[in-house]
């Protein structure tokens, strides 16, 4: 029994040299990653309109928002001036009368929305 001819055989069982691959980290994304800061700067659009021309009537403009050209929708609201009238009305005139300027459009504001879109176009103070 010669133990030189017992060299290990091993052949076979490992792929020759150059052969293997080894398994191969993923490429190494770089630090520059997309930066996702976005400025914080406010973006206030709907607030900040330039009021076209509105009268106490319906006016036929260019809406901001959708960009239509439509006719506003009118809604009347009570001002200061709503208030005051009443007030004169209930001191100097009778007080059953104070609800008159509650009533009449031209002692309100008007504010103009868009029917197509529902914005707010403008108000006209009376
Ligand atoms: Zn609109």
């Amino acid at each position: 029994m010669d133990p030189k001819g017992h060299q290990p055989v091993n052949q076979g069982h490992n792929p020759p040299p150059g052969f293997y691959v080894p398994p191969q980290p993923p490429p190494a994304y770089e630090t520059s990653q997309p930066n996702y800061q976005y400025p914080q700067q406010p973006h206030l659009v709907q607030h900040v309109i330039t009021t076209p021309n509105v009268g106490p009537n319906p006016s036929s403009i260019l809406c901001p928002s959708c960009r239509q050209h439509v006719v506003t929708r009118m809604d009347y609201e009570t001002s200061t001036k709503t208030h005051l009238m009443a007030g004169l009305l209930c001191a100097f005139v009778c007080w059953p009368c104070a609800w008159i300027p509650y009533v009449m459009d031209s002692c309100k504001n008007a504010n103009h929305y868009c029917p197509n879109c529902g914005c707010f176009i403008g108000t006209y103070k009376s």
